[in-house]
């Protein structure tokens, strides 16, 4: 069975990736794929669900975890520790599922240096005010915050150019369509495609003289 493959999803905060994440997945309900469930020390916002958007721990948690190798990659954001589990993912990529990591610029660098055969989206709102438009429309952060998020925004776009590929979210199924595509692409390769089909290639492949 062939691997599953892993997909790196960055962007500021607010560009709308873990929405486009979840349409993804709720128009392909057939696709063998999961997002990956971060652990945090960030508190719960508000309708977060331990376990489902997140595994939130405190730090003294993290950094045992840390110690214990459990992170395939994990990196500080605002503050906060957020980090990969390693087994999840290995062992999920093992059963052929692809997988999706919401993660930002310093954990995308730490997994491509583990791992050759990744694919990393980077996706931009199509403005400045419209990212601040929809940090302020979420309702859970304080102006502080907000104005936090905007100064770290600048940071992680200025990354965007570690990314194999470019989505700007001006039209949200526009974006979601283009990111379709791109898994879409990805199983359409040669390598996936044979080990998928072999029997098919076989049989087309079978020499004339050994037909019946
Ligand atoms: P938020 O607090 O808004 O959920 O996430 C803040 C930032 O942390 C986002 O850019 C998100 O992609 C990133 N993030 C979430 N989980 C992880 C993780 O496991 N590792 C890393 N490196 N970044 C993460």
């Amino acid at each position: 069975m062939a691997k599953g493959t892993l997909y790196i999803i960055s962007a500021p905060s607010g560009a709308g990736k873990s929405s486009m994440i979840s349409a993804l997945i709720n128009r392909n309900h057939d696709l063998p794929a999961q997002v990956s469930i971060s652990h945090t020390t960030r508190s719960a916002r508000p309708g977060e669900q331990n376990g489902v958007h997140y595994h939130f721990v405190d730090k003294a948690q993290f950094e045992h975890l840390i110690e214990q190798g459990a992170f395939f990659e994990y990196a500080q954001v605002f503050g906060n520790y957020y980090g990969t589990s390693r087994f999840t993912i290995e062992a999920t990529l093992a059963r052929g599922i692809d997988v999706f990591l919401d993660i930002d610029w310093q954990g995308a660098r730490q997994i491509r240096q583990q791992m050759s055969e990744v694919v990393s989206v980077f996706i931009l709102p199509p403005s400045r005010e419209e990212l601040e438009k929809r940090l302020k429309m979420r309702g859970q952060d304080s102006d502080e915050v907000i104005q936090g998020r905007m100064t770290q925004a600048r940071d992680e776009i200025s990354h965007y150019d570690e990314y194999d590929y470019l989505i700007i979210n001006q039209n949200f199924d526009e974006a979601v369509s283009q990111l379709q595509a791109i898994l879409q692409c990805h199983r359409l390769r040669q390598r996936a495609q044979a080990l998928k089909y072999q029997t098919i290639v076989t049989d087309l492949l079978v020499n004339e003289s050994e037909i019946d």
